[in-house]
């Protein structure tokens, strides 16, 4: 997967122009040992940033022919395995009725309060779940002296387990239609972005990149700190997918989306790490493609992990919370 989006302003703060290089190049030098047999995509996927693109691509099926999805992201230090935050976008549409202030009675319905109530009753369910979440008003209404017959609530619901996720959003959407229903008002959730997943991480795939690693001399950081948001999560629920990240010397106190970062990845040391990048992916889809054993690996062990996010679910799940 290529990813090439830049960040206004800052330029590549996220390295993303080595993306692109490390997968095209990577694939460029496997073709030549492959002979043809075997095939290799190169997906261009733009703007992770914002439109999240391989979302888009996900719905339209074009993973589904891949045995493995491969990606390396440039980072302050090599590692072979993050933890991610997903990030669950979701509005909250009210749809009252009309009326002027000065003639409010009982035929006046107001959106605008609904999702007042709505915003304070998801402020004190909140603090029992395992998320962040944070909102804002996004229509609040027009003119103080018209009764509001639409409001807008957009929020981003964070979490490092899909199950934490699937767990805040039905609460929180729970809680907000039982406002609305209170108030004979009409309420419409919908995602107003596409929603990262975290991210299903596969063993025996990163296993394969770090033998790679160490084969090509470059060091490998373990730290439970690192953590980023990513599309590229999103596809590791459909397909086994490694998004490890390799890191540009120097850059160990910087942090992604800086302008500092950005001047990093055009540096010689940045050109080092498309280098080894190249080199480490190769190395990567070469062992994949040339044993079917580890392959088998790969796939068993992307099976396991949806099946314990499918039992967390479960165990955790919106049933569980019910007053009955
Ligand atoms: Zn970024
Ligand atoms: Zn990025």
């Amino acid at each position: 997967m290529c990813e090439y989006d830049a960040l206004p302003e800052i330029g590549h703060g996220c390295g993303h122009d080595l993306i692109g290089v490390i997968s095209a190049g990577a694939a460029a030098a496997l073709k030549t040992v492959l002979n043809g047999q075997g095939t290799i995509v190169v997906y261009g996927t733009p703007d992770e940033e914002v439109s999240c693109t391989k979302v888009q691509f996900l719905d339209e099926g074009v993973f589904d022919e891949l045995d493995v999805a491969l990606m390396l992201h440039p980072y302050k230090h090599t590692c072979t395995q993050i933890s991610s935050m997903g990030i669950y976008p979701i509005q909250f549409e009210f749809f009252g009725k009309k009326c002027h202030a000065n003639e409010a009675g009982p035929q006046c319905i107001n959106a605008l309060d609904a999702a007042v109530m709505s915003y304070v009753s998801i402020n004190q369910i909140k603090q029992y779940l395992d998320a962040n979440i944070h909102g804002i008003v996004k229509n609040g209404g027009v003119l103080p002296n018209i009764i509001p017959d639409y409001a807008c609530l957009q929020y981003f619901i964070r979490c490092d387990a899909q199950w934490k996720t699937e767990l805040a959003v039905q609460r929180v959407t729970r809680c907000v239609q039982g406002v609305a229903d209170s108030m004979g008002v009409q309420m419409k959730a919908t995602n107003f972005s596409a929603a990262n997943t975290t991210f299903l991480n596969n063993g025996p795939l990163e296993d394969v990149l770090k033998a790679n690693l160490d084969r090509l001399g470059e060091p490998v950081t373990v730290d439970p700190r690192d953590r980023i948001s990513t599309d590229a999560a999103n596809v590791s629920f459909r397909i086994p997918t490694l998004h490890g990240m390799i890191g540009i010397k120097g850059c160990e106190q910087m942090d992604l989306h800086t302008k500092e970062f950005a001047d990093a990845t055009v540096s010689p040391a940045g050109q080092n790490a498309t280098r080894t990048g190249i080199l480490a992916l190769a190395g990567t889809a070469y062992d994949i493609w040339e044993s079917a054993s580890v392959l088998n690996r790969i796939r068993q062990a992307f099976c396991l992990g949806l099946e314990e996010e499918r039992k967390k679910e479960e165990k955790y799940g919106f049933h569980k919370f019910s007053a009955e």
